[in-house]
């Protein structure tokens, strides 16, 4: 019989005090306690190392490439573990080029769904440049010309100087006695007399007729007859019904493949000549989507947007794939559209796809489960070009745990780092009905974390303390939340989650402020309101859905301004040649010394442990 307990014993690893606990399997336990109390030393350092040391080798290649084999653990004994798996923070901050498209597996779908299904054109001509059988032509005559008067023309001149006078005499002893010359119908005996030192459009004509049933077996032999004769290559030109051509340009047809005017063609493709971090890579960003200019100061790199790539529009994609489409869109469509987008056209898709091939549904349905998935779990806003870099921990990792639900691995266990983190409480639900799915698809799941709304949704709770650093390391309590009152006395964890339950709230504090920080009609990126303030001497909290504009607002719009109107100050340049960044105003800030901007980047950076006191700063925030 399975074991239905994970144990640990002695468990010493950091500050732990060589502590005993039992993690129930299949079920989801959070661990929890002060900053430094030893919770990512026990989830990550110890269960997790101990986990991945023996099961490496029993996990598929893709789970494989987020395990790090460290040390064996500080521990004397483990038993009921399984293979495990983490979501943690920072692993995802790693790779420049890395997409939502690209982590989700999106990316390399529609690699598949362009490589093999797409109708590719020549990036000069727009022109098919796959090669087609005499039947094939015949048949997108047919089609595409049904009811309408057709002039079928093999090309002798197309803009070139000249008088083409032998070409000329050659097809009129065959028989052939009309062309179009410049665009107008003309006789072409006796050999017309043509400007020498001018461009010249000609066109042979090889037979004129109305596309209809009754004359399919001409239409046959006269393209048969026009590929003969340009060698592979002809046209099919529309006229009215005085034999004017309809436009001058018409429909080039081959026998060969590539391009029929410049003879380009694509490569064989495969999913990697539709990746940005491969083959399909934009050459002038080198499929980053940004420009980064060496020779900046580091540091404005890493606060600055860095400039989006003209070439790519940044996407990271070679703008010649533009020329290859599936149903009307191309791949850049795609990567600078919505997840929400892509299910509906996918949806679309499968639904109009019953004259196609089981192979097309087979990927139109998958890319529809991944985009379903990502938006059931609240991801459906985020566009599938965007940078991983430029993602939240929280929606970075969101998206880790809808790649690796889509797995439908069993039997696996899960530790996620602060998965809550930055989330509205609204999404939490969201967030927590994923982590459920991972449990009832019969996986273990242990999260760190210190969100009340976590705790109180899990089956089991670990509670570390009952300090930071050398005064943490112990186990104050394990429990169901649902008993939390039994625990009261030995876990403020579990004391404030009794509380929690019976709690009163608090009557809001009056305020009256007098001056503001206002910024008029903030523009970056989703923002749309007509204007922010932000009290001086007073603790603003921004709240918001992610992707609702929080970061660009604080982040970017509000500290650019500050930071621009103090450096003016401090260096004395005069303030009437600065211009707002991402608004059309910027005031109230006069009497501001000096800004700071203290964000999660540098803790989610370093995965050595930071000393309490320096965390406990948020905590009390
Ligand atoms: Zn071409
Ligand atoms: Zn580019």
């Amino acid at each position: 019989m399975e074991r239905n307990t994970i144990e640990i014993r002695g468990a010493h690893e950091h500050n732990l005090k060589h502590i005993d606990m039992s993690i129930p399997r299949q079920k989801i336990t959070v661990v929890t306690g002060v900053s430094g109390s030893g919770k990512s030393s026990l989830a990550f350092d110890t269960v997790l190392a101990e986990a991945n040391r023996r099961f490496f080798y029993t996990l598929s290649h893709y789970s494989r490439q987020f395990l790090d084999l460290g040390a064996r653990p500080a521990l004397r004994s483990a038993s009921g573990l399984s293979p495990a798996i983490a979501l943690a923070q920072n692993e995802t901050q790693a790779s420049v080029r890395a997409s939502v498209a690209s982590l989700s597996d999106i990316g390399e779908m529609l690699g598949v769904l362009f490589a093999r299904f797409a109708e590719k054109r020549c990036p000069t001509h727009d022109l098919p440049t796959e090669a087609r059988s005499l039947d094939e032509i015949v048949g997108f005559a047919k089609s595409q010309y049904f009811g309408r008067t057709i002039a079928v023309t093999v090309t002798i001149a197309d803009q070139k100087k000249g008088q083409f006078k032998k070409q000329l005499e050659g097809f009129v002893k065959k028989g052939y006695s009309k062309a179009f010359i410049d665009g107008k119908l003309a006789d072409i005996d006796p050999i017309p007399n043509l400007a020498k030192d001018e461009k010249h459009d000609i066109s042979l004509i090889i037979d004129s007729l109305k596309v209809d049933p009754s004359k399919e077996q001409r239409l046959r032999r006269s393209i048969e007859t026009s590929l003969n004769l340009g060698e592979g290559l002809a046209c099919i030109h529309t006229v009215d019904t005085k034999g004017k051509l309809e436009s001058r340009s018409g429909q080039h047809i081959s026998l060969q493949s590539g391009c029929p005017v410049c003879h380009f063609a694509w490569p064989r493709l495969d999913t990697r000549h539709f990746s940005p971090n491969s083959l399909g890579r934009c050459e002038v960003c080198d499929g980053r989507g940004v420009i980064i200019d060496e020779d900046d100061d580091p540091k404005a790199e890493e606060n600055f947007e860095p400039e989006a790539c003209k070439n790519c529009a940044g996407t990271g994609l070679d703008p010649k794939l533009k020329s290859i489409t599936f149903r009307g869109r191309s791949i850049q469509k795609f990567y600078m559209s919505t997840i929400k987008d892509l299910f509906e056209f996918a949806s679309e898709s499968v639904d109009s796809s019953l004259g196609d091939s089981a192979a097309v549904k087979l990927v139109l349905e998958t890319l529809l489960n991944h985009a379903q998935r990502m938006m059931d779990i609240g991801l459906g806003y985020l566009h599938l070009g965007r940078r991983i870099r430029t993602l939240s921990n929280g929606e970075a990792q969101r998206l880790r745990l809808s790649a690796i639900l889509n797995e439908h691995l069993r039997g696996v266990l899960y530790v996620l780092d602060e998965p809550s983190q930055g989330l509205h409480p609204r999404e939490i639900d969201r967030l927590w009905k994923a982590i459920e799915r991972l449990k009832s698809q019969g996986n273990t799941v242990i999260i760190v974390d210190h969100d009340p709304d976590m705790m109180r949704r899990a089956d089991w709770i670990i509670d570390l303390g009952p300090g930071g650093g050398v005064q943490g390391g112990m186990l104050l309590a394990q429990f169901d939340p649902k008993e939390a009152k039994a625990y009261a006395k030995v876990s403020a964890t579990a004391e404030h989650l009794y509380n929690r339950l019976t709690s009163v709230a608090r009557a809001p504090v009056k305020h009256s402020f007098k001056e503001f920080i206002q910024i008029d009609k903030p523009r970056l990126n989703n923002l749309k309101m007509a204007k922010a303030r932000f009290p001086l001497g007073g603790l603003t909290v921004v709240s918001g859905v992610s992707g609702a504009g929080k970061s660009s607002l604080v982040l970017k719009t509000l500290f650019y301004n500050l930071h621009q109107e103090i450096k003016s100050k401090v260096w004395n340049k005069p303030k009437a040649k600065t211009v707002p960044w991402f608004c059309s105003g910027f005031s109230g800030a006069d009497a501001i010394e000096f800004c700071t901007l203290i964000s999660r980047k540098p803790i989610a950076k370093s995965s050595v442990s930071m000393p309490a006191t320096y965390l406990d700063i948020f905590t009390d925030l």
